[in-house]
């Protein structure tokens, strides 16, 4: 007993020295980068951006309590990345600018520190039934359902984005070859992913607008939707603002020592000045995959945005090697917000976003019940199975067929539902030959038997979430 208690103190001690020490180096380098930013006359440029991206979240304020936010935290944050710039307790939550030593604030919420519900007589360390009623009612109501779809017009007044991945094949197919994301197993015979949903995208919206929907197809031509050439990119920009933001990623690591000071900053007059100058050249190099890649997706999270989807859909294929087909593997599964990866974090706006869906669980849980009807829609009719693995790449599994993964559409998008889908692999033989036509790449609308089943799905999963939320709207209108 008496070791134990003298182990344990001895951890302790370790432990305490340890964070001291963390403590110590993260806020020198958080003074360190504050002089780079007085030296490049940046200050008040970062200081106006990291100001804007906090628009819209003070709104949130007292939505949940401490327990629903911390219940979250699996999902949301099971590295531990987010924790490193968060103070939570029972009435509020801060979140600052600075890792581990959380200096700098940037914005306090509060938190709901109520311990019942007052309409409901739910405790707030769960979410109430009225809740779950209201983003999950279910099809318990069969016979509604039926009335329900087969009306003329069911879809009437719902308004539905959908976003065919990656840049469209492009002009000889440049924007393929750029990505990767094609398969070519023989010469002239090719399937390029960006094209395959883009058709996909176009015929669904075709069969939603028929049933009374409002539609808007992100990138409905074969190309980006952005306008801007790849050339005219800002990338000076976006180098500017990363390399503000990234105080605590690894590149200005490589340029501290372990007690977190600047490598031969005494010797080397002018070194903050050309920290700023060599970020800008090793970023050019990513103009075109990373820098024209993320003007892209905002530009799409925006045109979302404006037009304030009910539900959005990201429409993905898989394959594994453009070269090749392959035999193993193939499900369908869908993405919603969450396991944040210390990538994925190192920008304040990137927090302010993560946050944003933390404190929004009816909306995060809105996402899961559209991602799992889609899912379950496209399984039943194309007879694709559904992903049960505990992971899958970066994303872990919320239920079998939905998994959290920290994508930028996830982040940007601020409306409504939102469900990134993969929905198959386009790299078996069989199904290669199914989906397979010449005229793809030239963006046109085509049609075959496999794409009308997965847009029959896609149209069955949207009817059911739709029902779902117009019966959610009564509950909360007529109570339970
Ligand atoms: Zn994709």
């Amino acid at each position: 007993m008496r070791l134990a208690i003298l182990t344990s103190f001895f951890v302790l001690s370790i432990f305490m020295g340890r964070s001291v020490w963390v403590d110590h180096v993260a806020s020198r380098r958080f003074e360190l980068l504050s002089q780079v930013l007085r030296a490049h006359q940046l200050e008040v440029k970062f200081n106006e951006v990291e100001e804007s991206s906090v628009v819209g979240i003070r709104e949130l304020a007292g939505k949940v309590s401490q327990f629903q936010f911390e219940g979250l935290s699996k999902i949301m944050d099971p590295s531990q990345t987010a924790g490193r710039y968060l103070r939570v307790n029972s009435k509020e939550i801060e979140l600052f600018y600075d890792a581990d030593s959380k200096h700098r604030s940037q914005v306090t919420l509060s938190l709901n520190s109520a311990d019942t519900d007052s309409a409901t007589g739910a405790k707030f360390e769960e979410f109430s039934d009225s809740f779950w009623a209201s983003v999950n009612p279910g099809l318990l109501h069969q016979s509604e359902f039926s009335i329900f779809r087969s009306r003329p017009r069911p879809l009437e007044g719902v308004r539905i984005a959908i976003d065919p991945g990656h840049l469209g094949s492009g002009e000889n197919g440049y924007w393929d070859l750029e990505t990767g994301k094609y398969i070519e197993p023989d010469p002239g015979r090719k399937i390029s992913e960006s094209a395959l949903a883009q058709t996909v995208s176009l015929n669904l919206a075709v069969k939603l607008r028929e049933l009374g929907a409002q539609v808007l197809v992100t990138r409905p031509e074969d190309h980006p939707a952005q306008s801007n050439e790849p050339t005219r990119t800002d990338v000076a920009a976006y180098v500017v603002l990363d390399f503000l933001r990234s105080f605590d990623s690894g590149w200005f690591d490589e340029y501290l020592n372990k007690n977190g000071d600047i490598i031969g900053l005494e010797k080397s007059p002018g070194f903050l000045e050309r920290l700023g100058d060599e970020a800008l050249k090793k970023a050019e190099k990513g103009r075109v995959s990373d820098y024209f890649n993320r003007d892209e997706l905002s530009y799409r999270a925006k045109l979302i945005n404006e037009f304030g989807a009910d539900f959005s859909i990201g429409v993905h294929f898989d394959a594994y090697d453009s070269k090749l087909f392959q035999t193993v593997s193939d499900s369908v599964r869908g993405y919603v917000a969450g396991n944040v990866s210390p990538r994925s974090f190192v920008t304040a706006q990137q927090r302010i976003s993560v946050l944003r869906n933390w404190l929004s669980p009816a909306q995060w849980y809105g996402s899961v019940m559209l991602t799992r009807e889609l899912v379950r829609g496209i399984s039943a009719a194309a007879g694709v199975p559904i992903r049960t693995s505990e992971t899958d790449f970066g994303a872990i599994r919320v239920e079998d067929g939905v998994y959290a993964r920290d994508l930028r559409l996830n982040r940007e998008i601020k409306v409504g539902y939102f469900a990134s889908l993969e929905v198959l692999n386009y790299d078996f033989p069989d199904e290669f030959n199914a989906l397979f036509d010449p005229h793809w790449t030239s963006g046109a609308l085509m049609q075959s038997r496999r794409i009308d089943e997965i847009v029959n799905g896609l149209v069955e999963g949207l009817l059911r979430a739709s029902f779902q939320k117009i019966s959610a709207q009564k509950v909360a209108k007529n109570g339970l």
